[in-house]
Parts: structure tokens; C-alpha cells; sequence
């Protein structure tokens, strides 16, 4: 039997607002083959965010023990807080020939790519700053000042595009979703990822 190899690693980074956390869910329901990597960070847990699910809250003193001890493959600080993608996690999965979906930081999503060059990086827009400015003030969990920074921010985040694989605008939370599977599927087909050794040697 021929077959191609499993074990994708895919980060989406995106300014906040333009959708990425309600586009990992829905890819992350559309397949049971995706895992979420379950990252580490100092802020506190939102309403409705569960430990080991969204996130592994931690102090800044864990969180700096780690970083000593080298437990993460990549950490950055993002609006003043601290997040990191850990090492063990993540090698577990692609032992397991999981496909891992990470959502990282436009700094974490270079640094995945020099620890992993096979990871595919997916950079997700909003269709435009008036749509994203009004997506972060409908939150209401955000005032004025912050909003403007959040969008400052985010306009620096584009200098990282060009190291990024693929970009998806999200005028659309379907047509995104359809986009990244497709860009998955594509992926899984890219003759670097097959293992044309082990399919010469194939038997039957
Ligand atoms: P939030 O606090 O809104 O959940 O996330 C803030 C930012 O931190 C988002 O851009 C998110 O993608 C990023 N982030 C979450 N986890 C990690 C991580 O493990 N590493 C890095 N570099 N960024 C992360």
C-alpha cells in the first residue's frame, strides 16, 4: 500500500480580531486527525477558557523556569504576556503522526519554521483595518486606547507575512475554513512528503 506521510505541523497567526481562534475550532471539528497544541502563557484564564484545553496557565516564575530549562521550542512575549509552545507536547504529537494545528504569534510562527522547515505557516487577515477595528470595539472587552494599539500592532505583524506559506483574508468563516483545508490537503500531496523510498520497496 502506498502511503504518503501523516504528521503536518500547521501554524495560523493572525492580529487579534481577524479570526483565528474560531478558525482553529471549526478545522479542528472538521477532522478528527488534527490536534491542538495546547500552549503555555502567564495571563489569566478568559471566561469560558479551560486549563489543558485553551491553555496551561501558569505563573511568570513557571513560565521562566521553563524557558531556562529549554521546554519550549518557541516562546514570545505578546501584549505583555508571556506564551510558549512546549517542546515535549509538540515531539509527542508528531511522534504520533498527528496533524497539529499551533496558534502562535507572528515570532512564534518564524521561529516554528527554523526549528521545523516542514511546518506550514498560514497568516490570516481580516478584509480590512475599518473590519478589524470594528470586530475588536463589538467585543467590548477592549476600550478605545487599546483597540488603536491592537491595530498599531497588528500593521507591524504584516512585516512577518512574507515568511509565512500561505494567506487567507477572512471576509468569510466558511471560505477561510474551505481555504486552509484546502491548503492541508495540498500540503499532504507535496512530493517532498512522500516517502518515495519506502513506496519503491512497497510490497502488494
Ligand atoms: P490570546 O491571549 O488572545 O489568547 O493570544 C494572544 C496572542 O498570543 C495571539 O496572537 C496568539 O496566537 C499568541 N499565542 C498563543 N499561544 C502562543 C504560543 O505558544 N507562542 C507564541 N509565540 N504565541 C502564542
Amino acid at each position: 500500500m502506498f502511503k504518503k506521510k501523516k504528521g503536518l505541523i500547521v501554524a495560523i497567526s493572525a492580529p487579534s480580531g481577524a479570526g483565528k481562534t474560531t478558525l482553529c475550532k471549526r478545522l479542528l471539528q472538521s477532522s478528527p486527525s488534527f490536534i491542538f497544541s495546547v500552549s503555555f502563557t502567564t495571563r489569566h484564564p478568559r471566561k469560558n477558557e479551560i486549563e489543558g484545553v485553551d491553555y496551561y496557565f501558569v505563573s511568570r516564575e513557571e513560565f521562566q523556569k521553563m524557558v531556562d530549562a529549554r521546554k519550549f521550542v518557541e516562546w514570545a512575549e505578546v501584549h505583555g504576556q508571556l506564551y510558549g509552545t512546549s517542546a515535549n507536547l509538540l515531539n509527542k504529537a508528531i511522534e504520533a503522526e498527528k496533524d497539529v494545528v499551533l496558534e502562535v504569534d507572528v515570532k512564534g510562527g518564524t521561529q516554528i519554521k527554523k526549528n521545523y522547515p516542514q511546518a506550514v505557516l498560514v497568516f490570516l487577515l481580516p478584509p480590512s483595518w475599518q473590519e478589524l477595528e470594528k470586530r475588536l470595539r463589538s467585543r467590548r472587552t477592549e476600550d478605545y486606547e487599546r483597540v488603536k494599539e491592537r491595530i498599531k500592532q497588528a500593521k507591524k505583524e504584516i512585516d512577518y507575512a512574507p515568511y509565512y506559506d500561505y494567506l487567507i483574508i477572512n471576509d468569510d468563516i466558511n471560505r477561510a475554513l474551505d481555504d486552509l483545508i484546502a491548503i492541508i490537503r495540498a500540503e499532504r500531496c507535496r512530493m517532498n512528503r512522500v516517502p518515495l523510498e519506502e513506496m519503491r520497496d512497497s510490497e502488494g
